[in-house]
C-alpha cells in the first residue's frame, strides 16, 4: 500500500493501491505517494538473480513489491525491454577506467534513461485506464527528454491522449524531431513560445484548473500526469541499480556483499531516489554520489543542508535535463527520513520562505546515503574529450559524474556511474568539446562531425529523423495552449 509524504488531509484515503496511486499522483497537502514498506532484497536474492535476465529481475522486484496489477500485465511491460539494442542486455555495464563502470540506460526508443521507466509504465498506466473503462489525458512538458519518451510509450495506447509542451527553440533538434515526427493519432505536441519554465507553469495552470478539467469531463477524459514523480516510474528506476550490482558481480568486480558506489547525474531527483530505495531494500551500495551541474542547489542541501532559492536563477548548461531548481524527488527522501510532519514543515516552509534549513542532525542523516559536488561546463567538456581519446563517448549529463567519482570517493572499491543519454542527443556540445572551440553547429552536421572524427555510426532511430514528415508544426502563445488542447480532445 501507498501512504502520503505530506500526511492525510482526511479527505483522501489513508492509504491506497499503486494503480490508484499512479492514476492519481497528487496526495494530500501537494504531496507524493510512497510505499509503506520496501520489501527487502538479501545476498540470496542477488546470488540468484546472476543467473537471471534483466526482465526476469525486474519481474521478481515486482512481485515483493505486491502491487495490484496483473503479472500478465507486468510480463507484457517488462517486454518492451526487447526493443532495446540488445534484447539479452537492455542495460550493460561497461568498463571505462581500473574500478569504474558505466551502466548505460540510454538502449532504448529514445535514447536517453527515461525510456527505462516510461515504456513499461506507459503499457500499465494504458492497462489500468482500460480496465476502469476511463478515458485519459496526460499531459507532459518537457526540456527535451522527457517529452519524446512519453509519446513513444503512449503513441497508439488505448484510452489515453497526450498532449505535450516544449519550448520552442529550448529543445536540441533532435529532440525536437523526435518529437514533432511522432506518429499517433492520440498525440498532440504543442510548442510554446517561452522557455521550459513557461511551459512547466502552463502545465502545472492546466492540472489545477478545474474549468479545464469541467471541460475535459464534458467528453469524458480525466487528466493525468506521467512526470517523474510519478510512483509508476519511480518502481523501474530501482531496478538498473539492482542489476549493476549483478553485473558487476558477473564480471567478477566485486564478491557478494562487497560494496559499490552508485553515481547519479541528477535533476528532479529520480534516479537518485530509485538508487537510495536499493539501498534501503539491502543492496550493497557504500554511498550515492550526487552530480550536478552549476544549478546546484543539490549539492548544497546535501553539504550543508541548506536549500536556498531566493537570489538564484536557473542558468543554463550542456546539461539541460539537469537544469533544475526544484527538485521534486528529494521529498521523498525527506519524508523517509525525518517523517510525514516534518516534510509538511519543509515543503512548505521551502513554497512560502523559499527556503528551508536542515538541522545538523538531519544533514548527518541525509549524509549517511549521500555525498555531492558540481561541475561546470568546461569540466564536462574536458572530460567528454578526455575519454573520447581513450575511446569512450560520454553524453555531457554523464560526463558530470567524472568530478564526484575524482572527489568524493575514500575507499577503493568499484564505481558505477549511470549514463543518462547518448552522444547523439547533444551532438553540438560533443563536437565542441571534442574540437575544444565554441562554434554554433546544428545537430546534422554535429552528428556528422562526430561521426567521422570518432568513427561511430549514428543510429537509424536519429539519422532518419531529418528526413521524416513533420506532423505537429504548431507553436502557440502559452494563453492559447488550453484552447489547443480542448480543440485536440474534439
Ligand atoms: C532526466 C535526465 C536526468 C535527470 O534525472 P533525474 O531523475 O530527474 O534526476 C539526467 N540526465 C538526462 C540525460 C536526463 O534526461
Amino acid at each position: 500500500m501507498f501512504i502520503e509524504t505530506r500526511g492525510n488531509d482526511g479527505q483522501r484515503d489513508v492509504k491506497v493501491e499503486f494503480s490508484y496511486a499512479i492514476m492519481n499522483p497528487s496526495a494530500s497537502f501537494g504531496g507524493l505517494y510512497v510505499p509503506e514498506n520496501l520489501p527487502k532484497i538479501d545476498l540470496e536474492f542477488l546470488k540468484k538473480a546472476t543467473k537471471k535476465s534483466y526482465k526476469q529481475i525486474t519481474l521478481d522486484v515486482l512481485e515483493l513489491f505486491n502491487i495490484d496489477i496483473e503479472k500478465s500485465v507486468l510480463e507484457e511491460a517488462v517486454s518492451l525491454y526487447d526493443n532495446f539494442d540488445e534484447k539479452e542486455n537492455p542495460v550493460p555495464l561497461v568498463q571505462i577506467k581500473n574500478n569504474l563502470f558505466v551502466n548505460e540506460l540510454y538502449h532504448g526508443p529514445t535514447r536517453a534513461f527515461k525510456d527505462m521507466a516510461l515504456q513499461p509504465f506507459g503499457h500499465i498506466l494504458s492497462h489500468v485506464a482500460q480496465k476502469q473503462k476511463q478515458n485519459y489525458l496526460i499531459l507532459a512538458a518537457t526540456s527535451g527528454d522527457t517529452g519524446p519518451a512519453t509519446l513513444d510509450t503512449f503513441a497508439n495506447k488505448e484510452n489515453i491522449k497526450v498532449a505535450c509542451l516544449y519550448p520552442n527553440g529550448g529543445t536540441s533538434d533532435v529532440q525536437r524531431l523526435q518529437m514533432v515526427t511522432e506518429e499517433g493519432k492520440n498525440l498532440k505536441v504543442i510548442g510554446i513560445e517561452g522557455n521550459f519554465d513557461d511551459a512547466q507553469n502552463a502545465l502545472k495552470t492546466l492540472l489545477a484548473s478545474q474549468t479545464f478539467k469541467d471541460e475535459l469531463e464534458k467528453s469524458n477524459i480525466k487528466l493525468s500526469a506521467a512526470n517523474s514523480v510519478n510512483f509508476g516510474r519511480i518502481i523501474f528506476q530501482i531496478i538498473y541499480h539492482i542489476f549493476a550490482y549483478v553485473s558487476l558481480l558477473k564480471q567478477n568486480r566485486l564478491s557478494l556483499g562487497e560494496k559499490f558506489y552508485q553515481i547519479v547525474p541528477s535533476g528532479n531527483f529520480g534516479n537518485a531516489l530509485g538508487a537510495y530505495y536499493a539501498k534501503k531494500m539491502g543492496l550493497p551500495i557504500e554511498k550515492i554520489l550526487i552530480a550536478s551541474n552549476i544549478n546546484n542547489i543539490l549539492t548544497d542541501l546535501i553539504t550543508k543542508g541548506e536549500y536556498d532559492l531566493r537570489n538564484r536563477e536557473l542558468l543554463m548548461t550542456t546539461s539541460p535535463a539537469m537544469d533544475i531548481l526544484i527538485s521534486s524527488n528529494v521529498e521523498r527522501v525527506l519524508f523517509d527520513k525525518y517523517g510525514a510532519s516534518r516534510c509538511k514543515e519543509i515543503m512548505e516552509e521551502l513554497k512560502e520562505k523559499k527556503h528551508y534549513s536542515l538541522s545538523s542532525e538531519e544533514l548527518t542523516e541525509l549524509q549517511k546515503d549521500f555525498s555531492a559536488v558540481y561541475c561546470d561546463d568546461d569540466f564536462a567538456k574536458e572530460t567528454i574529450k578526455e575519454f573520447a581519446n581513450e575511446n569512450y563517448i560520454m553524453d555531457p549529463h554523464t560526463a558530470t559524474c567524472l568530478k564526484a567519482y575524482n572527489e568524493l570517493r575514500d575507499k577503493d572499491i568499484p564505481s558505477v556511474l549511470c549514463s543518462t543519454a547518448e552522444w547523439t542527443k547533444f551532438a553540438p556540445t560533443m563536437l565542441n568539446a571534442i574540437k575544444s572551440d565554441k562554434v554554433t553547429y546544428c545537430d546534422k552536421e554535429a552528428l556528422e562531425g562526430i561521426s567521422r572524427s570518432l568513427h561511430v555510426e549514428i543510429p537509424e532511430c536519429i539519422s532518419s529523423l531529418f528526413d521524416k514528415e513533420i506532423l505537429h508544426n504548431e507553436v502557440v502563445d502559452k494563453h492559447d495552449i488550453e484552447s489547443k488542447i480542448l480543440e485536440f480532445i474534439k
